[in-house]
């Protein structure tokens, strides 16, 4: 369903969740961050990946979202959030998403500037393919990378 450009209000809402990256960062955790955000412009609910602390390969702060917004709004209500991340969904997290029948999504980094890093760092490849959230998602409003992020993202990811 194409894009709508990153706002200033937008970036301020991408910065909340970069911020909860470095709190998963500092906690020993990936350092991803997700803020859930209504038609008001209200956070809602925000999150951080938290794969090491609970020991949960899938506990990734996009899926908490959307597990969040189901169990506490209505699905038109669901339908009228934003979801900012600190990076592009992952396929398990783009489809709970979908599946949950939330709004827009904005990003601040993408899941091919990840996996070009992670490649760069010499980590092993994610076993689970990048596939993008516009493929995934093709009826939702999809806006990322802000490139005036990247280089803090890149930062954390270096250091995790
Ligand atoms: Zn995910």
């Amino acid at each position: 369903m194409g894009s709508v450009g990153i706002s200033g209000s937008d970036r301020d809402y991408l910065r909340l969740a970069v911020d909860r990256a470095r709190e998963a960062l500092h906690a020993g955790d990936d350092p991803f961050g997700t803020v859930l955000v209504d038609e008001d412009g209200t956070v809602l609910f925000s999150d951080r990946n938290r794969v090491v602390s609970d020991s949960n390969p899938m506990r990734h702060p996009e899926f908490t979202a959307a597990e969040w917004a189901v169990a506490n709004l209505s699905a038109t209500g669901r339908a009228r959030c934003t979801v900012y991340t600190s990076g592009e969904h992952c396929p398990m997290c783009a489809a709970a998403h979908g599946w949950a029948g939330l709004g827009r999504i904005v990003y601040a980094t993408s899941a091919t500037q990840f996996a070009s890093w992670a490649a760069g760092d010499g980590r092993p490849p994610s076993p689970v393919a990048p596939v993008r959230i516009r493929e995934i998602l093709p009826g939702i409003v999809v806006d990322g990378p802000d490139p005036s992020l990247a280089g803090e993202v890149r930062e954390l990811h270096r250091r995790a």
